[in-house]
């Protein structure tokens, strides 16, 4: 079974009837390659570009990231039973030649997961993490402290009870920060506080306009802010730049309310500032920097998988996960991220375990 796109969606909200199923066969596995059993594959928000016709988008199998158990290995690298996450197409069972797998950057989860617990791969153990850890720590550098000592700085996270922003949140924390979050409505932002150990939580629900969400953001943070990791755009981006203390940093990893809107051949990634007056970024000594997380999860840079994967064994960082069954059900997963109704991190689990 392989999720197809059934057209190209330049605009607008994407949903269930965007996407199909086809079957097909499944190929020989030749020397070097593998065939694998997908057990869970992966929604997230980047996909929204790789749908556009200006992003090159043509009807046919999606892809993305998927965690899958080796069952056949014709590779020195693997073994049958190994689980793997990697970028590949959204087919159940497949195939992969020795060239596929090499720009798979398929990494190895046996020992760190089982198929029980293989959707964590897509989460803290996977892309998420190294965008988390990546955008935390070497895009925004926050200051040090010794271990459990607070550092001084206040951060503030946009769709902070999401897949990437519980875990800035909670790394933010480790380091010492005080910590502000977003998000949409009291259920999520509760959330924040109590599960995810946010100082302060924000209902952006609440602000429909920049100043207004400035003055939410003043409440919490009188002086203002030191790092803003970005996930939103639009008018928080508007209200953090406009929040930020001298020296302060911002990590630009998404943009999402821009992604339904057309015009922009990489998917609205824009942020839409609208008051970015780029001489007020000199007296302060501001840095805006945009991040692509493939330079941790690649392992090219520091050793996100490492490190994650040690601070949640030893419990520090709590994760929430939005379960659907069945590939079929991929495209309405995959809505939920641009309505909010996800939970955290969304995972389409597909293989009968
Ligand atoms: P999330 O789990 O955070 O899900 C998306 C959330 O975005 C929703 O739950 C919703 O939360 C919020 N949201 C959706 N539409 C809007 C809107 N119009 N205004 C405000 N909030 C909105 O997704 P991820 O954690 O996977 O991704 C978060 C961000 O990180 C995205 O922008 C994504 O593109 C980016 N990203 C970037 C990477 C990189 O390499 N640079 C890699 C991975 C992710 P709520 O209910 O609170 O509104």
């Amino acid at each position: 079974k392989t999720l197809e796109l059934i057209a190209p969606l330049d605009e607008g909200m994407p949903g269930p009837e965007h996407f199909k199923i086809t079957e097909a066969p499944v190929g020989e596995v030749t020397e070097g390659g593998l065939l694998l059993e997908v057990l869970c594959v992966s929604a997230d928000p980047y996909q929204r570009s790789r749908i556009k016709s200006g992003a090159g988008a043509v009807a046919g199998p999606v892809s993305g990231f998927v965690t899958a158990r080796v069952l056949v290995s014709k590779s020195p690298k693997w073994h049958p039973g190994d689980i793997l996450g990697a970028a590949l197409p959204y087919t159940t069972v497949q195939a992969i030649t020795a060239e596929a797998l090499d720009k798979t950057m398929a990494w190895k989860l046996t020992g760190l997961v089982d198929e029980t617990t293989a959707s964590l791969g897509l989460g803290v153990l996977g892309m998420t993490g190294s965008t988390a850890y990546g955008g935390f720590y070497d895009i925004l550098k926050p200051k040090r402290s010794k271990a459990g000592e607070p550092n001084g700085e206040t951060i503030f996270v946009s769709a902070a009870s999401g897949a990437v922003g519980q875990l800035v949140g909670q790394m933010a924390k480790m380091a010492g920060c005080t910590v502000i979050g977003s998000a949409g409505g009291p259920a999520k932002c509760a959330l924040l506080k109590e599960k995810f150990g946010y100082d302060h939580a924000i209902d952006y629900k609440t602000a429909a306009t920049a100043e207004e969400l400035k003055a939410l953001l003043k409440e919490c943070a009188p002086d203002g802010i030191d790092m803003y990791f970005e996930n939103v755009g639009g008018i928080h981006f508007d209200a953090a730049l406009a929040s930020m203390k001298p020296g302060g940093r911002v990590a630009v990893c998404g943009a999402i309310s821009q992604y339904n809107e057309g015009g922009n051949a990489k998917g609205g990634l824009g942020g839409q500032a609208n008051n970015l007056y780029l001489g007020g970024l000199i007296y302060p000594q501001l840095r805006i920097e945009g991040f692509l997380s493939q330079r941790w999860l690649s392992g090219q840079k520091g050793n996100f998988l490492r490190d994650t994967a040690k601070m949640f064994k030893q419990g520090k960082l709590n994760v929430t996960e939005t379960v659907t069954e069945g590939l079929e059900n991929w495209g309405a997963a995959f809505q939920s991220l641009f309505t909010g109704a996800n939970n955290g991190k969304v995972v389409v689990k597909v293989a009968d375990f």
